[in-house]
């Protein structure tokens, strides 16, 4: 059984402007590193098709939907650059960027529920992960393992779907849509506090919040999994796996102050590929959502890859 890639060269044309860290170049770097180290040879590449705007309805309020595909059209109609909050700005490209990067997440949870491939990886942006029900902010328009979990749900019939967020971001906006949604246990750990400033007090008895202190290292996080995270996705027995999948929390990202590394990344996976082969066939849907040092981001993804794809 093999691993799908899904990207799109859409994906890079979304741009935020100048000196921006969530900038298109950090798919390249990813890119770049995976054909130097061999490791594109392994999986199953594929383009992330446009999402359907019902499917984004799952998890948006339709409302806003339509709002954000009027603001971006015109926005790429005219040329023009928007900004949706203080860090988050639309340009001609963003609407199509943001299409494809929810679009990847729900192709990549049909193949595997198809069977086509064990897991898959999906290096898109934006980032999805603070888009709230209703709001676009930190980076985020759609939230792209929010659609991609409920499509599974509600589109494709599973019954129970977990949600890892372990960027070193609280994912506000997949806990406002999921919070109380008892088919979705949603785990994570975040620097706290950080932006977005949420998630010391869960929303819902569905969520494993581990807010840590600047400077938490690998080993205490690795700790904290074990002890908060594994006993309940064992118990929740999930029948497919989402991963916010962001890589800030390495050393190197100035964006936060934890201390992960490549390793832990790797062993992070490791734990969680134990979950999905012991109750959910081996399915995982991994997103990209942040990574901002683009050398630690690339090694980072790989480490994630190789374990993804079990070379
Ligand atoms: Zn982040």
């Amino acid at each position: 059984m093999s691993t799908a890639f899904y990207s799109h060269s859409d994906c890079r044309r979304h741009d935020m402007g100048p000196g921006h860290p969530e900038c298109p170049q950090r798919l390249d770097a990813i890119d770049d590193h995976l054909l130097k180290h061999g490791l594109l040879d392994v999986v199953e590449r594929r383009e992330a098709p446009l999402a359907e705007l019902a499917d984004l309805g799952r998890a948006h309020e339709s409302h806003y939907v339509v709002e954000l595909q009027d603001l971006l059209e015109r926005v790429a109609e005219r040329g023009e650059h928007c900004a949706l909050d203080p860090d988050t700005m639309a340009g001609p490209g963003t609407w199509r960027a943001v299409l494809r990067a929810a679009g990847a997440a729900v192709a990549a949870t049909d193949a595997v529920l198809d069977g086509a491939v064990e897991n898959a990886f999906c290096s898109v942006r934006p980032p999805g992960h603070h888009a709230t029900r209703d709001a676009a902010m930190g980076f985020c328009f759609l939230n792209n393992v929010a659609v991609a979990a409920r499509h599974a749900l509600d589109v494709r019939g599973l019954e129970r779907v977990a949600i890892v967020d372990f960027d070193v971001h609280h994912g506000n906006g997949t806990e406002d849509i999921i919070a109380n949604d008892e088919r979705v246990l949603m785990v994570s750990f975040f620097q706290h506090p950080l932006y977005p400033y949420s998630g010391g007090v869960p929303k819902g008895t569905n969520m494993v919040n581990l807010p840590v202190p600047p400077y938490t290292r690998g080993p205490e996080i690795r700790d904290l999994i074990e002890a908060h995270w594994m006993p309940r996705l064992e118990a929740f027995r999930p029948q497919m796996l989402f991963v916010s999948a962001g890589f800030d929390a390495h050393r190197d990202d100035d964006l936060g102050q934890l201390g992960l590394v490549e390793a832990d990344y790797e062993w992070i996976t490791r734990r969680l590929k134990a979950v999905a082969e012991r109750h959910a066939q081996g399915r995982i849907v991994s997103c990209l959502e942040g990574g901002y040092n683009l050398g630690a981001l690339a090694r980072s993804v790989a480490a994630h890859l190789r374990v993804l794809a079990g070379v």
